[in-house]
């Protein structure tokens, strides 16, 4: 039931609260000890504000974050410290999250010191060369700076950053899509080893379905705040249900020329409402090619839908059987 919703500002003095930006809106979701979930949606529909909640990065407005039975949502910032480090972030840009005047000795060393992770320079400096060599990174890369380093390897100094102090769950925000495709691929198999040997929990926040693909069990799919369904990752790419998920799969293209594409093509026209403005009931009822009258005045639960799907959605069923007659064209 999380909710993040930024307060607009306006006056001289920015004191006047006029409005609110809608980022998170009640989003319930469980990620499993050991497994992946994969969050996608278009850019600006709360995933990257979603992960941050969880870290605390941003107020969780209302609801509960539960890691390891705690709440972290409503924990004092002197008891969160506890949590920090087992609950760490590797971001999108690596160069921009990364200090071009600090070498990657001391990037890596600064949270260790921060979490009293390693008793002298030493044995910190033991535990970053053994981190480096398993994320790929040669050992002389202590003494050299952000700068020196291809896309990839900075993506992997990120990765190195968040392994140094132990965590159990990374959340990984767009981890490739700063990267070329043919660097991609690695960068997401680098994560999958480490997963298996170090036995991490992964949140992956990405708004491209072909990455979060092969690496989620589960996958949630996020629209203007809300999640609009939730499957194993295998169900979802097999059938997806929600009219959201389906004109995203649409757009995903097929990986082998030779096969024939036979899915129904499904192009969303206009653009994503704004989330300080959020459309009535359904919030997809402004671009969803079956809405009707009840999208606009009822706003959907997150409910089972079978074959492991969570759909948020008045008419599934019709949607499926072909019975809802469209109200919009699909090309
Ligand atoms: Fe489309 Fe209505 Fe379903 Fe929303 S509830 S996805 S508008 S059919």
């Amino acid at each position: 039931g999380v909710k993040v919703h930024f307060p607009v500002k306006r006056g001289l003095l920015f004191d006047r609260t006029v409005g609110h930006v809608y980022a998170v809106d009640g989003v319930s979701l469980k990620v499993e000890a050991g497994q992946t979930y994969g969050l996608v949606g278009e850019s600006g529909c709360g995933k990257t504000t979603l992960g941050r909640a969880v870290l605390r990065l941003v107020d969780v407005t209302d609801g509960e974050v539960v890691f390891d039975g705690t709440d972290l949502a409503k924990l004092p910032e002197e008891e969160m410290r506890r949590f920090r480090r087992r609950l760490q972030m590797v971001f999108q840009d690596p160069l921009g999250s990364l200090n071009p005047r600090q070498n990657i000795e001391s990037i890596l060393s600064e949270g260790m010191l921060a979490h009293g992770i390693g008793a002298t320079q030493e044995e910190r400096r033991e535990k970053i060369k053994a981190i480096l060599q398993r994320v790929g990174l040669p050992a002389n890369a202590l003494s050299r700076y952000p700068h020196e380093f291809s896309g990839g390897q900075r993506q992997r100094i990120g990765i190195a950053r968040a392994l140094v102090l132990e965590p159990d769950v990374i959340i990984c925000d767009e981890p490739v899509s700063a990267l070329d495709v043919s660097i991609q691929a690695q960068v997401v198999n680098l994560l999958e080893e480490l997963q298996e040997q170090l036995g991490l929990t992964y949140l992956v926040i990405a708004h491209d379905l072909a990455v979060v693909r092969h690496i989620s069990d589960v996958i949630g799919v996020m629209y203007l705040g809300s999640l609009v369904e939730e499957a194993p990752s295998d169900a979802l790419y097999a059938a997806p249900k929600h009219p959201y998920t389906k004109a995203l799969m649409s757009a995903v293209p097929v990986p082998d020329p030779e096969v024939e594409d036979r899915r129904e093509r499904i192009l969303l026209h206009g653009d994503l409402p704004s989330p300080a403005n959020p459309p009535t009931g359904c919030r997809f009822h402004t671009r969803c090619p079956w809405a009707q009258a009840r999208c606009a005045a009822e706003r959907p639960e997150l409910v089972d839908a079978g074959e492991g799907h969570k759909v948020a959605c008045h008419f599934t069923a019709e949607i499926e059987s072909g019975e809802l007659p469209l109200t919009r064209p699909t090309d």
